[in-house]
């Protein structure tokens, strides 16, 4: 059991369980090992993240990364993007806890072709907390364009060494250039 865990006990409201749809669809099982550095996500200490992104129907990329992991990419961000990207959520996010809708501009998963999901996990739970978090293709657009072209960068070299990703979908930058987008990891 996570030595943290009973930080979070008490709050019996954060604690789910983990939805359908959140296993490892390249195991077929739920996720046991970070997807980066292949701890046990069991030992992680915070818990671990799992990320789920679609287009039409379609899953492009999952993952699930350790508390470690997620801290390593934390550095690769500069401190005005973390702000710009604390900023976005801060004053666009208009809902919580939900996982059937986009979080920025509330239309219904259902109706997106193209959407990404990431909850918060621990011990083979959910918690519910700043997590879930599920963006629209086009909101993870706009949140992709508060970061600095270093950190677009950055970001995009850290998910291709890590996750080899196939070229991402092509958005408009603010710049007026076109370039492909990896799901966003937040
Ligand atoms: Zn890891
Ligand atoms: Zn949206």
């Amino acid at each position: 059991m996570n030595p943290f865990r009973g930080i979070f006990e008490r709050f019996k409201a954060m604690w789910q369980p983990i939805p359908p749809g959140f296993d490892s669809f390249e195991h077929g099982e739920p996720f046991r090992l970070c997807s980066v550095c292949s701890c046990d996500l069991n030992d992680s200490r915070w818990g671990y993240l799992i990320q789920k992104s679609y287009i039409a129907d379609r899953l492009i990329f999952e993952c699930a990364i350790c508390t470690s992991c997620c801290k390593a990419f934390g550095k690769e961000m500069s401190r005005p993007s973390k702000k710009a990207v604390r900023k976005f959520v801060r004053k666009n996010r208009q809902v919580k806890g939900v996982l059937d809708q986009c979080h920025f501009c509330l239309l219904p998963v259902r109706e997106l072709t193209e959407y990404s999901q990431i909850i918060d996990c621990m011990d083979g739970e959910m918690l519910v907390w700043q997590h879930p978090l599920v963006f629209c293709g086009d909101c993870e657009t706009d949140l992709y364009n508060c970061l600095s072209k270093s950190t677009r960068d950055d970001h995009d070299r850290w998910m291709d060494e890590n996750f080899g990703l196939p070229p991402g979908v092509e958005i408009d930058l603010p710049d007026g250039t076109k370039a492909p987008r990896k799901p966003m990891l937040i």
